[in-house]
């Protein structure tokens, strides 16, 4: 119908092996009339990468099948990536918008967000120590907090 329109997906046209039409088969992958060479689309490369990583970044996406971020976004745009759409493969951290595979931030503000609340908590509650349990972890942080405290 719009195959005007799917050309900017780069669409293979000829078979890189024999030169013969390629035909559609559905889902972005497309075979070679004459030797069945299969040949996908960005469209066919994005989807298939997902389907066998999932949980895969648009950054890994990209990176893995050579089509750029920006056509990676109009697939999820224009849902024809139904595969990710309902996966959390292309959240990103809502404190510094770097790619995430889950939840609402990465690992290291995940860290951050949990401390500021922990401190929040720790200083609405009780002055005291006990029970932090974050030892391993906030050797840094701490020592920041502490010059900062005093
Ligand atoms: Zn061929
Ligand atoms: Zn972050």
């Amino acid at each position: 119908m719009d195959g005007l329109g799917l050309d900017k997906y780069h669409i293979p046209h000829t078979c890189e092996k024999c030169g013969g039409a390629m035909i559609f088969k559905g889902v972005g992958e497309y075979h070679c009339e004459r030797c069945d060479e299969v040949a996908y689309d960005d469209y066919g490369k994005v989807r298939l990468y997902v389907e066998q990583h999932p949980g895969a970044t648009v950054v890994e996406t990209e990176n893995a099948t050579g089509v750029s971020r920006k056509t990676i976004r109009q697939l999820l745009r224009e849902d024809r990536l139904e595969v990710t759409a309902d996966s959390r493969a292309f959240l990103t951290c809502q404190s510094c918008g770097i790619p995430i595979r889950s939840g609402s931030f990465c690992p290291q503000c995940e860290v951050k967000h949990q401390k500021r609340v922990e401190e929040l908590r720790h200083r609405s509650m009780t002055e005291g120590m006990q029970g932090r349990g974050m030892g391993e972890t906030a050797g840094q942080e701490g020592a920041k907090r502490f010059t900062r405290d005093r």
